[in-house]
């Protein structure tokens, strides 16, 4: 069995960026540009009013004060969107709304609020200094110049910035497809009546929805009984539609789990079976070289209870999704923030698997404390459902005492 870090770092070593594809402005949100991107005009595009005020030339208000203001005609109003006129005329004053062209002769931009307009002349109270309030053309950004680099994840914020350069599509990398496969006779859609034995399905919404969190749109959801031949069919469905399967069930050493055997008798290649960490211990991974597509392919196999299987999305999938996605250290990276928390209980366990203790993350006094949640087994999910944490007790060690300054992660399900 291998370890917990060394299950990432394969992990990390063998999942590669999908290829990339020109996505439109709509689409880009979450994903990672493929190229740097340069700025294809100058941003601001032309100098602009930061404000609604009055537009004049220095040398026609030096000296204005409230005592002696100086008076000019207000002669043109410019508005956002207005191609404006070519120069400000001598000892006259533009009115300007916020974002109207300033044009030639205006050297500054008087706030309405420090001016007095009456019948057609504006009072300014005080002299401006030059290039008040006047946004200059290039001020951001030359024709040119780098703006992005390659790698950059998009926000809302990037997606505002791209917009802004007139371009409607870019470069990034795919997304993957998703097949999420649930195995198990005993399970029950939601909605459904129970017959004696069964259990509803959890495992499926809860991958979904994390799947959904970091912005998969192309999911297929197929499920399976512990059946061979259905096994066969339904893990045989996934790898031909998916560039990412995730089963979920079946890898324990039961009778009838048949999950790591269909998929080596499909052709994907075993490199992890079993990881020393808990929840997740029977976790599987392989890749697939899906000949007819000529891509490879990326397989996991989770463990069914429902703790387990979302700790190994979030700590072994996860990564991989955000790698295949184009972010290079999707896992050592920026991404995952890591503290050190005070314990506020004492845990205890036995040596030789990595445990992640789902906790609450809290501050008080200004210190920050990581309190385990109740119902830690891995069949109870309302530990997870109300963690914001995952305290990383090594697998080296039995005890982590209470009050000790432990390391956890954030738990974050989008990135
Ligand atoms: P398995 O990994 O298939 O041996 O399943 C381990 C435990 O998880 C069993 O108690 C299953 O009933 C349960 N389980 C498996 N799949 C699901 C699922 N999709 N939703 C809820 N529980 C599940
Ligand atoms: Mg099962």
């Amino acid at each position: 069995m291998i370890s917990y870090d060394e299950a990432r770092s394969i992990i990390q070593s063998t999942v590669q960026a999908l290829p990339k594809t020109r996505t439109r402005l709509e689409k880009l949100h979450g994903m990672v540009l493929g190229e740097p991107v340069q700025a294809t005009h100058d941003l601001p595009l032309f100098d602009n009013s930061a404000v609604d005020g009055y537009g004049v030339s220095l040398a026609d208000v030096r000296g204005a004060n409230e005592g002696v203001p100086v008076s000019l005609p207000v002669v043109e109003e410019l508005r956002a969107g207005d191609s404006g006129p070519d120069n400000l005329p001598t000892n006259t004053a533009f009115k300007i709304f916020t974002g109207a062209v300033v044009p030639i002769g205006v050297d500054a931009v008087i706030m309405r609020e420090n001016c007095i307009e009456e019948d057609g002349r504006v009072r300014i109270l005080r002299e401006p200094k030059a290039g008040e309030n006047i946004r200059r053309r290039g001020e951001e950004y030359l024709r040119g110049q780098e703006i992005l680099p390659a790698g950059v994840r998009v926000s809302p914020a990037v997606v505002g910035l791209l917009a802004s350069l007139g371009q409607a599509s870019f470069m990034v990398h795919k997304k993957p497809t998703v097949a999420i496969i649930t195995t198990g006779s005993e399970l029950v859609k939601p909605g459904k009546a129970l017959s004696p034995g069964k259990i509803y399905d959890s495992n499926s919404y809860a991958l979904k929805a994390a799947c959904d969190a970091l912005g998969i749109d192309d999911l297929l959801p197929l499920s399976c009984r512990e059946d061979l031949s259905e096994t066969r069919k339904v893990l045989g469905l996934g790898l031909d539609f998916a560039d990412l399967v995730i089963s979920v069930g079946g890898l324990s050493a039961g009778d009838h789990d048949y999950v790591k055997q269909v998929y080596e008798e499909l052709g994907v290649k075993t490199l992890i079976y079993k990881v020393a960490m808990k929840p997740g211990k029977p976790v599987y991974f392989g890749t697939f070289m899906h000949r007819r597509k000529n891509k490879m392919q990326y397989v996991f196999g989770l463990p069914g209870n429902p703790v387990s299987a979302l700790v190994t999305f979030n700590q072994l999938v996860k990564p991989a999704i955000l790698k295949m996605m184009g972010l290079e250290n999707a896992i050592y990276g920026q991404v995952v923030s890591h503290v050190k928390a005070k314990l506020s209980r004492e845990l205890r366990k036995s040596k030789g698997r990595t445990e992640l203790v789902r906790a609450v993350i809290s501050t008080s006094g200004g210190e920050l404390y990581a309190h385990p949640t109740s119902g830690q087994d891995s069949h109870m999910l309302g530990g997870l459902a109300l963690a914001n944490g995952l305290i990383l007790f090594p697998q080296e060690s039995d005890v982590l005492a209470q009050g000790s300054i432990v390391a956890a992660e954030v738990l974050n399900w989008y990135s």
